[in-house]
């Protein structure tokens, strides 16, 4: 979580400013604002970084997720195939469009792999949700070559990849429209928000309209213009959005920390038999977010995890049993458990989600042990945690060696 490392005196400021004027709704009011547009300002931040042409910031990365959909052209009915991992959100965005997600292999990049995408297309397919996971990027050549050779709709949720980039394109790009989130756990925050990006207007103008109740933003007095299309609040207010301006302007900063961090970590954990690291689609475009353990097989990841947890070792994600990130733990997605019904109960589920075939994807989780990096680790720090990483990770493959 580098953000909220480095929250200070740089974020007071930005949020003494809405204050000042009392002013926190982001459209209107311009007498009164002493020309402060956080909202506006925070777009910018984040075009500055990633070079979309538009960028629209909501209220959160789900709401960005929901925006991306809908503004490209999802709704009811549509197959939409997207990963067994990934944050709950992307998942659940499709469903409350309508649509009918279908998951889809993963590969040691965690993110979709293009073999997996094609395997899950079907005659009702149209579009991929992509995640880009734990900071990484995909393959996205070869995902693109998949995407156009089918006529897809790619939506990029990179809610965890806000400055990842492949060769030169940042996440979120690709595509009609990605989605990052500004949540408490990302690479940057603003309490919460979301930031939607496009390189192209109409989607643009869709999402702007859909994520608040409709309103075209034509002219300047937002409240008597026209409306367009149907839509709903999915507005960040002033004050989230000053947290968030300066919180981007750290990120190119807090990237290049992590990537020296990261690179520290795997060239000394590397040495260690039975260790290896995720792969990345680009490894230039990292964000650096997490640095993510291979074990050898699932067998030898929990007994990891469990001499860390001996040991007193935390700041670790082991996704396979642990989170709320992977279909194993998405009980109530198989059982579509709902307070009302949602279109996916009258149409009924595109696969059934109850006997998913997703071996390449299990057998990866089942692996996995992730370390968020932290931008203020001191290299004593990192020595010692690599120590205590290595010696876990021997004592449990003794272990089974014994056994
Ligand atoms: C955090 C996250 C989201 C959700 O973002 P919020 O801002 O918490 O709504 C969506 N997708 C992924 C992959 C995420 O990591």
């Amino acid at each position: 979580m580098p953000g909220t490392e480095l929250f200070g005196a740089e974020e007071r400021k930005e949020i003494e400013d809405v204050l000042s004027t009392g002013i926190l709704f982001r459209f209107n009011h311009d007498a009164l604002r002493n020309n402060f547009w956080k909202a506006k300002d925070f777009e910018a931040e984040v075009i500055k970084i990633t070079h979309a042409k538009y960028a629209l910031a909501v209220s959160n990365g789900s709401a960005a997720i929901m925006a991306a959909l809908a503004a490209s052209g999802i709704g009811v009915g549509d197959e939409v195939i997207c990963p067994p991992f990934t944050y709950i959100a992307t998942v659940e965005a499709i469903l409350m469009l309508g649509a009918l997600p279908v998951f889809a292999e993963i590969d040691e990049t965690l993110c979709l792999s293009a073999e997996g995408i094609k395997q899950a297309i079907t005659s009702k397919t149209k579009g991929v949700c992509l995640v880009h996971m734990c900071g990484g990027n995909a393959n996205m050549d070869e995902i693109m070559a998949v995407i156009n050779h089918h006529k897809l709709i790619l939506v990029e949720d990179a809610g965890q990849a806000f400055a990842a980039s492949y060769k030169g394109v940042y996440t979120g790009l690709f595509g009609k429209a990605g989605a990052y989130s500004f949540d408490f756990f990302k690479i940057a925050t603003a309490g919460e928000g979301g930031i939607f990006v496009t390189n192209d207007e109409t989607t643009f103008k869709l999402a702007d309209n859909f994520s608040d109740h409709g309103h075209d933003h034509k002219g300047n007095n937002r409240g008597m213009e026209k409306h367009p299309i149907i839509g709903f609040n999915f507005r960040i207010s002033e004050l989230n959005a000053a947290v968030g301006v300066a919180q981007t302007r750290k990120v190119p900063a807090i990237r290049l920390q992590n990537l020296k961090n990261k690179n520290f970590l795997q060239k000394h954990l590397s040495k260690t038999k039975g260790i290896s690291f995720s792969k990345l689609g680009d490894e230039q475009g990292d964000s650096a977010t997490f640095l993510n353990l291979l074990l050898p097989n699932t067998e030898i990841a929990m007994l990891v995890v469990e001499e860390m947890n001996k040991a007193g070792i935390g700041g670790f994600n082991y996704w396979y049993t642990n989170m709320y990130h992977f279909i194993n733990q998405w009980d109530h997605i198989k059982n579509l458990n709902t307070t009302a019904k949602l279109a996916i109960e009258i149409l009924g589920p595109p696969q059934d989600y109850n006997n998913l075939n997703l071996p390449k994807t299990q057998e990866v989780v089942g692996r996995l042990i992730s370390f968020g990096i932290r931008c203020t680790w001191t290299e004593e720090q990192m020595i010692e945690l690599t120590t205590n990483i290595s010696s876990c990770v021997n004592k449990a493959q003794e272990s089974v060696i014994a056994q």
